[in-house]
């Protein structure tokens, strides 16, 4: 109580989406109202992009006929509205806290959608460049999967997925520049992920560029299945920070 008492008192958070004053110890860091606003779509999406997609359709329509290197891709919001705004403050405005609000959504997503995992599944964050790390304090991702796993029981396993080079942010990109910028930007380690069924975790995926990158490079170090997850899909043009 005392404690709770002292948290509010020096650390008090304005929602992430409203700008409201909440209680941290109270509040997940996004007022009532807006909690209430929020409604989770909570599909597969198609096995490319993640685009949420009718059920028993596998690609969307720009995805159709690309080689996909991940066998189920899920996302629990659109990239809009009130998710935007909350994304985007934890991403860019460290706002670290959102990670406990966020990956609640991921742990229903997996509730509501996934069938049971395996004993061989493990959680992999996409891996960001340390550079990337020193600049904006945490890895968003990394943050999201620590989260999921404590929620799931499932092994948490960052370091399978290494980021090779830095690259230059997606949303600045059009989809083909963007393949081309993450082209090759991953490798993976062999003795953590072979044989495995991973769950991929970030936090947005528009083209799938860079979810794409990932699951390729875990396959070709011999994980067996790759089950994309994402907070929000957003839309090609529309995600600018
Ligand atoms: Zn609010
Ligand atoms: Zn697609």
């Amino acid at each position: 109580m005392l404690k709770a008492i002292f948290l509010n008192l020096f650390f008090p958070v304005n929602c992430a989406s409203c700008g409201d004053y909440v209680t941290l110890t109270s509040e997940p860091g996004v007022c009532g109202e807006c909690i209430s606003e929020i409604a989770p779509i909570y599909k597969c999406g198609c096995r490319f992009c993640g685009r949420p997609v009718a059920s028993k359709v596998k690609f969307c329509r720009v995805c159709r006929g690309q080689k996909s290197y991940i066998d189920d891709f899920y996302t629990a919001f659109y990239y809009e509205g009130k998710l935007r705004s909350i994304i985007k403050k934890y991403k860019y405005g460290n706002a670290r806290y959102l990670d406990k609000f966020l990956s609640s959504y991921l742990a229903g997503l997996f509730k509501k959608c996934i069938p049971l995992y395996k004993e061989n599944s493990i959680i992999v964050p996409v891996a960001l460049h340390q550079s990337k790390l020193k600049q904006r304090g945490f890895n968003q991702s990394g943050a999201l999967a620590v989260r999921l796993s404590a929620a799931l029981g499932i092994k948490n396993v960052p370091r399978a997925l290494k980021r090779l080079r830095d690259t230059e942010p997606q949303y600045t990109k059009n989809r083909k520049e963007r393949f081309e910028n993450i082209k090759d930007a991953f490798s993976a380690r062999a003795g953590l992920c072979f044989g495995k069924d991973i769950i991929l975790i970030d936090d947005v995926s528009t083209t799938g560029a860079t979810m794409q990158q990932a699951a390729a490079a875990l396959k070709s170090a011999g994980a067996e299945k790759i089950t994309a997850i994402t907070i929000a899909h957003g839309r090609l043009g529309n995600m600018e920070v």
